[in-house]
């Protein structure tokens, strides 16, 4: 990130509405484990699609490990010479459009954290269309509750970024396995009550996982 960076928050206006979007996918091929999805992405999709986690696992949705912490990212397929998100239509159309994951809402800004939140900013290079006109960010997300959302998303990524220590500090496969097996358990696997407040939902959760998620790595306990 360069030292000029402009910083934004979801009221504000950013140039980054393209009108080539539409049959474009540029940004939705070869993008390797990047997506990576969070607890409310996988709700959407279960919910969406009628298939359980452990379904998609096989087709749609890939795990992978970042510092330790298992965590799972939407699956590029194989289309003839370059790799595509399992999603994307043969017109570069996204077949979920109405229930994306969140980082692919949020392209192409990024969120920098500062240590108890977060602020967008646009990446460099994110999109190489020249076109672009401004939008309100929280429109261009086309998140209706856009406060509870951007506290989810905090949560979430300060509970994975704690989580990334803790693991270091542990240095026992054998309990670093057993934690990831229960974040899975507990935020991905486990389905979300579709006729009450997700966020809610999430924030119970995420009380209940230092009980169940951490203390079973404390000496002598199961
Ligand atoms: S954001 Fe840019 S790269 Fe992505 S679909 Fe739109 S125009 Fe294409
Ligand atoms: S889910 Fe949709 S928007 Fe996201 S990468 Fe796949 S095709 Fe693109």
């Amino acid at each position: 990130m360069e030292d000029n960076t402009r910083f934004y928050q979801a009221k504000d206006m950013a140039r980054i509405a393209s009108a080539h979007c539409e049959g474009c996918g540029e940004c939705c091929r070869s993008m390797g484990e990047s997506i990576r999805l969070d607890p409310l992405d996988v709700h959407e999709l279960t919910l969406h699609l009628g298939r359980s986690f452990s379904d998609l696992l096989e087709t749609a949705i890939g795990l992978h490990a970042e510092e330790g912490v298992i965590l799972p990212h939407l699956l590029m397929k194989q289309e003839q010479n370059e790799e595509a998100c399992f999603f994307l239509d043969k017109n570069g159309r996204c077949q979920i459009h109405e229930f994306r994951p969140g980082l692919c809402r949020l392209f192409p800004l990024g969120r920098d954290y500062d240590g108890t939140g977060f602020r967008y900013f646009i990446v460099e290079g994110g999109c190489g269309k020249t076109d672009k006109s401004k939008i309100k960010i929280e429109q261009w997300l086309g998140i209706s509750e856009i406060e509870p959302y951007e506290r989810f998303v905090s949560d979430w990524h300060y509970f994975i970024k704690e989580t990334k220590e803790k693991i270091a500090h542990i240095g026992d496969m054998a309990k670093t396995k057993k934690i990831n097996l229960k974040i899975l358990e507990l935020f991905y696997q486990t389905p979300y009550d579709p006729m009450r407040n997700f966020y809610l939902q999430f924030a119970m959760r995420l009380k209940r996982s230092e009980r169940t998620v951490f203390n079973q790595s404390a000496p002598g306990s199961e």
